[in-house]
């Protein structure tokens, strides 16, 4: 275990640091824990939602949803991957959300997930699969890959302020 001492300086004390004297062995990870966000999906008017297709940077949709000043919601899939928590899952076990977009990234459209979305006014869906069930609920369907249109999108909305 990682042991140190709290020494109490004084104002015109140095820190006499040796950073190189922690011995990497030393250090252990002894938890993880799920980010908690501290929001309430259903009284977004933006979300950003992501699915299947965006597990392996899940974290990057918060570029999105403060570029259009939105919130993260996710399906399913994320939440039983561990990546997120149960408050932001949208659908028939999660929540009904009202909000007037609802960019759906690398989401299928499972009956389930559909359920939670009987409020949205408008629905944008970005899939590799343009059979994907969802996109035949979507008033705009964007097909490619999820994390490219974060990217374009963002930097679109940044040349443009
Ligand atoms: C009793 C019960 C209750 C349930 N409740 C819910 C619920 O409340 N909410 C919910 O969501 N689900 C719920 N489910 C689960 C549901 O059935 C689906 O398993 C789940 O919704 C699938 O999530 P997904 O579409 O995100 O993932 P996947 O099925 O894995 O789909 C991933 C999608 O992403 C696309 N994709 C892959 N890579 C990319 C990429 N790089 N860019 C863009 N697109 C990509 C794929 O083409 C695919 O369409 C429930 C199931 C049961 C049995």
């Amino acid at each position: 275990m990682f042991s140190y001492e709290v020494v109490m300086l004084k104002e015109t004390e140095k820190i006499d640091y040796h950073p190189e004297k922690i011995r990497k062995s030393s250090l252990k990870l002894l938890d993880t824990c799920k980010k908690v966000e501290r929001y309430d999906i259903t009284d977004s008017e933006v979300l950003i939602s992501g699915g299947g297709g965006t597990i392996k940077d899940f974290g990057k949709l918060e570029l999105l949803a403060d570029a259009l000043h939105g919130q993260v919601s996710a399906s399913r899939k994320i939440i039983d991957q561990g990546i997120a928590t149960r408050g932001i899952q949208v659908g028939q076990s999660g929540k009904t959300v009202n909000p007037k977009l609802y960019i759906a990234l690398g989401i299928n459209g499972a009956i389930q997930h559909i359920e939670g979305l009987k409020n949205v006014e408008h629905i944008i869906s970005v899939n590799t699969n343009r059979d994907a069930p969802i996109c035949s609920l979507s008033d705009l369907v964007v097909e490619g890959d999820a994390f490219e249109f974060i990217d374009k999108i963002v930097l679109k909305i940044k040349q443009n302020k």
